[in-house]
C-alpha cells in the first residue's frame, strides 16, 4: 500500500492514522470502508463511541428526519422538543426502570467534560479538594481529568503540576494488598498527609489501562468506604457504560448506586458528541451559569441519544452481549491463549484484551498492523500499549464476530511463530 500521502499529515494528525494507513469513506454495522472500496471489521468501535455500530438505521432515520423538518439545532439552555424527549425517556425508561434515582446535566461534547464535572461538582459538594483515583485508570486529557490518569504517555504534554489527586493501586496490581484497607488507612491515620477525599473516581472495568475487569465484591466495598467516610463516589462509565459489559451501566454488575456518573462516547448514540453527569439529586447545588459551555447538550445529539437509547432497549441489546460475551471468552481461551503460553486474555462482555506484556518487542504493534491489513480494525491499551483492544459493535452479527476473531488469531500466528 503507498501510505507516501499520509506522510505530509504526520506532524498534524496524530495517532490513530499511522497504524490505520488508508482513508476511510463510509461505515454500515461493523464494517468500514475505505476509498479503494475495501471493507474492514471494526473491533475498535472508536473506542466505545459506537456500541449500536456505524451508521445505525434505526439511529440514523430519527436523526435525518429531524434535520429534515428543519429541527432547531442549537439553543444553548433554552428548552427543546430533543432535550425534553431525551431526559422523560432516559429517566423513565432507564434510569428510575432501574430502581436509581438521578439528574441529568449536560456537560459538554465529549468524556473529559463528563469527568470535569464530576470533579467539579464533587469538590463543591464536600468543600474538600483531594481525590482519590486509581493507577492504570485513563479519565482524560485536560488537566482536572488528567490528574487523574497515571498513564505517563497521556500526561507527557501537560508542562504543569498535576495537583488535588492521591492515586491509589487498583486492587489487581499488588496481590496482597487490600487496597480498599490501604485507602481507609490514608483516610483515617491523621499522620498519612493526604487530606481526606472530596471523593474516589474509578472505571469498574479499565479500559484504556489495558482491560481490567475491577471485582464485583472490591467495588461494594468502595462503595461501603464511601458511606462510612462522607466521600462521593463517582464511576466514570464513559468507555463502558451503554451496554458494553451487559449492562447498560456497567456498576449495575456489582449492584451498587454511585453518586455520580460520568458518561460519553456510546450515549451519543451512533459516533455524536455528547457527555452527561448523572448526580443524585441532593447533589445539585449549581446555581445558574455556574457550569455552562456552548455545545453541551447539542440538539442533533440529543436526537440520536434518545434513539440510541430506544434501540438498546427494544432490540435488547445487553441479551446480546451476554450471548456475546461467551462466544468470545471461549475463543480467548481456547483459540488466542493456545496460540502461545505468554499471551494473557481478559474481559467482559464484549470489551476484552489480549496481553502481550510478557513478550520482548513491541509485539501488540506488530499484531495490530497485521490485522489492519488482514482487514480488521483493532487498537492497542495499557501498560506500553502492550494490550490487543478487542471490541467490536454490541449487536455485531455473528458471522462478522467470528471472522474477526479468526483474522485476529491468524494475525497473532503470523506475528509471534
Ligand atoms: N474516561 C474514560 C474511561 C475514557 O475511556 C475516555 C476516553 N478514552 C475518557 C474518559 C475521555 O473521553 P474523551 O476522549 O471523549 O474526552
Amino acid at each position: 500500500m503507498n501510505t507516501e500521502p499520509f506522510e505530509q499529515y504526520e506532524s498534524e494528525v496524530r495517532s490513530y492514522c499511522r497504524n490505520f494507513p488508508t482513508v476511510f469513506v463510509s461505515a454500515k454495522g461493523s464494517i468500514q470502508k475505505d476509498e479503494t472500496g475495501r471493507e474492514y471489521i471494526d473491533f475498535f468501535c472508536g473506542s466505545g463511541a459506537l456500541n449500536y455500530g456505524h451508521n445505525n438505521p434505526y439511529i440514523k432515520r430519527k436523526v435525518v428526519e429531524y434535520l429534515e423538518n428543519d429541527g432547531v439545532l442549537h439553543a444553548l439552555d433554552m428548552y427543546t422538543a430533543p432535550k425534553r424527549d431525551f431526559i422523560e425517556y432516559f429517566e423513565q425508561n432507564v434510569i428510575r426502570a432501574r430502581g436509581f434515582d438521578y439528574k441529568i446535566q449536560f456537560v459538554g461534547p465529549t468524556g473529559t467534560n463528563a469527568v470535569e464535572a464530576a470533579l467539579k461538582l464533587a469538590r463543591k459538594v464536600k468543600k474538600r479538594q483531594n481525590v482519590f483515583a486509581l493507577m492504570g485508570a485513563f479519565h482524560g486529557m485536560t488537566l482536572g481529568s488528567l490528574a487523574l490518569t497515571t498513564n505517563a504517555d497521556s500526561r507527557a504534554g501537560a508542562g504543569v503540576p498535576l495537583n488535588n489527586v492521591t492515586h491509589v493501586p487498583a486492587p489487581y496490581m499488588f496481590p496482597g494488598l487490600d487496597t480498599v484497607e490501604y485507602m481507609e488507612r490514608l483516610i483515617t491515620d491523621d499522620h498519612s498527609g493526604v487530606e481526606k477525599p472530596a471523593a474516589i473516581i474509578l472505571e469498574t472495568t479499565q479500559a484504556d489501562g489495558g482491560i481490567y475487569v475491577l471485582p464485583t465484591e472490591w467495588l461494594q466495598r468502595v462503595r461501603a468506604l464511601c458511606d462510612k467516610h462522607d466521600i462521593l463516589m463517582i464511576v466514570d462509565d464513559v468507555q463502558v457504560g451503554c451496554g458494553r459489559t451487559g449492562w447498560f451501566f456497567s456498576f449495575e454488575r456489582a449492584g451498587i448506586t454511585p453518586d455520580i456518573v460520568a458518561m460519553s462516547k456510546s450515549i451519543g448514540g451512533y459516533g455524536m458528541p455528547f457527555a452527561i453527569t448523572l448526580l443524585k439529586p441532593e447533589l445539585d447545588l449549581w446555581k445558574p451559569g455556574e457550569h455552562n459551555g456552548t455545545f453541551r447538550g447539542y440538539q442533533l445529539s440529543l436526537v440520536a441519544a434518545k434513539a440510541g437509547l430506544e434501540y438498546m432497549l427494544n432490540e435488547h441489546v445487553e441479551d446480546a452481549v451476554r450471548e456475546r460475551e461467551q462466544i468470545v471468552a471461549k475463543f480467548m481461551r481456547e483459540e488466542i491463549e493456545m496460540i502461545d503460553s505468554r499471551i494473557a486474555t481478559r474481559g467482559i462482555g464484549l470489551l476484552w484484551g489480549v496481553d502481550f506484556g510478557a513478550f520482548e518487542g513491541d509485539v501488540a504493534k506488530a499484531v495490530i498492523t497485521e490485522a489492519f491489513k488482514n482487514g480488521l480494525i483493532v487498537e492497542r491499551v495499557g501498560r506500553r500499549d502492550s494490550v490487543v483492544k478487542v471490541m467490536p459493535e454490541l449487536k455485531v452479527p455473528l458471522e462478522t464476530l467470528e471472522k474477526g476473531l479468526k483474522i485476529l488469531a491468524q494475525s497473532i500466528r503470523n506475528v509471534v511463530s
